[in-house]
């Protein structure tokens, strides 16, 4: 019998009436005949709601009991969508991540899925259940509870489909689809039928918060047939109709010939750029520099030296806008003084934003074009990276909506273009 694998995020699970939508979706799947397994997020607002408590007791509390609390959302979640499943007459049992076992590191708040334990999931869908296993946490060697970043239900549902050897996983959310950028930013913004891998990949890790990053990564690895679609349709829908909607994830080589030359934009307004100023140029300083902050868990994303004036140079690089205030202790503790920088200067209100598209590859003057539409707005760029499929640029964090608007106007994305 065929496996799928139905992940609903935190507006499909936003209220006990919601619930009980998903309830009756997801026994219309198993009436057809399918196995299902089910991977719920926390009801809407709830994971900030607990990380916010914690944050009213002291500003940086500890990882690991960060986790334990905010993994209790799902928690919530799964045992609710299991009573609404035995309320329609299904039979479902609802395990925690550490029940199941969701093996993971022991980065809190950023852990990684190590291996997923079949053994009572599988016993479970034999006998008939469904069976619905929270998102977003699993358990570390010495049985911590560790979740997997904001957003990681995503990556739990797909991970649960690999290692259940799924047909398909389908991202059930609050949209119908993957769109050529956000529709809540760009209400002109088009579905698109299919995303490839890597162009979805690059918009996840660039900000489209549609799809966690690590989801994408899993979907790939494993070819993974993933959808995602709208829970917010009426549950009853014709199977048929539900299973073709929204974005499909392909995995084929597109033929570049009738590429368009880009296919999404995607923004991150979280993002926060550090310069260390007046360097002494030698080898090793990047590594001085950006080594303390890799120590410190913080990821590093654009990075720029320039070039030295009398052997001193300055070092700009961007982080999350939530690690600013730690990057920024860490280089001015004790790097600042081992380097010899003259001095560390930050800004905390920048964003990204980024053109995506594998249709870059086969057309020419895409960056220009990026860049005078930018210019028309009086936009300025204050840091600039691209890959073979996107391009990203820097900018002040008031401009990024205006800036998103006219890019995918000038690159002809919206609907009916
Ligand atoms: P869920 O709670 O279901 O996981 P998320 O809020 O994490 O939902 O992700 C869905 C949201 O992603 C949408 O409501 C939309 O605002 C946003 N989004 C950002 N970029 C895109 C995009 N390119 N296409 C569709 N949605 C996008
Ligand atoms: N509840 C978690 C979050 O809000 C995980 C998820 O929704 O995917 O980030
Ligand atoms: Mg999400």
């Amino acid at each position: 019998m065929a496996l799928i694998v139905h992940k609903y995020g935190g507006t499909s699970m936003g209220s006990t009436e919601r619930i009980k939508n998903v309830a009756r979706r997801v026994a219309k799947w198993h009436d057809a005949g399918y196995q299902i397994i089910v991977v719920p997020s926390a009801m809407s607002g709830e994971t900030n709601r607990l990380i916010g408590m914690a944050r009213e007791i002291m500003p940086q509390p500890d990882p690991r009991e960060l986790d334990m609390l905010a993994s209790t959302g799902e928690q919530v979640s799964v045992a609710l969508l299991a009573m609404a499943l035995h309320a329609i007459g299904k039979e479902a049992v609802s395990y925690a991540g550490w029940q199941v076992a969701i093996r993971t590191d022991s980065a809190f708040t950023k852990a990684r899925i190590q291996s997923i334990d079949e053994t009572k999931v599988t016993r479970d869908l034999d006998a008939g259940k469904i069976v619905i296993i929270t998102g977003f946490q699993g358990v570390d060697g010495d049985g911590n509870i560790a979740t997997l970043g904001r957003g990681g239900s995503d990556t739990s549902a797909v991970a649960v489909a690999v290692a259940m050897k799924a047909q398909e996983c389908l991202i059930y959310t609050d949209v119908d689809g993957v769109y050529t950028t956000d529709p809540r930013v760009v209400s002109e913004a088009r579905r698109l039928e299919k995303v490839t891998f890597e162009e979805m990949l690059e918009m996840a890790s660039l900000g489209s918060k549609v799809l966690q990053i690590r989801s994408v990564e899993f979907a790939g690895n494993y070819k993974m047939p993933t959808r995602v679609l709208s829970s917010l349709t009426d549950p009853m829908i014709p199977l048929e109709e539900e299973s073709t909607s929204g974005t499909l994830i392909s995995f084929e080589k597109e033929d570049n010939m009738e590429q368009a030359a880009i296919t999404g934009i995607a923004f991150n307004r979280d993002e926060a750029k550090i310069t260390v100023l007046g360097v002494p140029d030698r080898p090793g300083i990047a590594y001085q520099i950006l080594g303390p902050v890799a120590d410190a868990n913080i990821e590093v994303d654009m990075i720029i030296q320039n070039q030295s004036v009398d052997g001193k140079t300055d070092f700009t690089f961007t982080v999350p806008r939530g690690e600013f205030s730690k990057s920024m202790d860490v280089l001015t503790g004790s790097v600042k003084a081992t380097i010899g920088a003259a001095s560390i200067t930050g800004d905390a209100k920048v964003s990204k934003v980024s053109v995506v598209g594998v249709g870059m590859r086969s057309h020419v003057g895409i960056a220009s074009q990026m860049f005078r539409t930018l210019a028309e707005e009086g936009i300025n760029i204050l840091m600039i990276s691209t890959s073979e499929i996107k391009i990203s640029v820097l900018i002040d964090e008031k401009y990024m909506e205006l800036a998103v608007r006219a890019l995918h106007k000038a690159f002809g994305l919206e609907n009916g273009a």
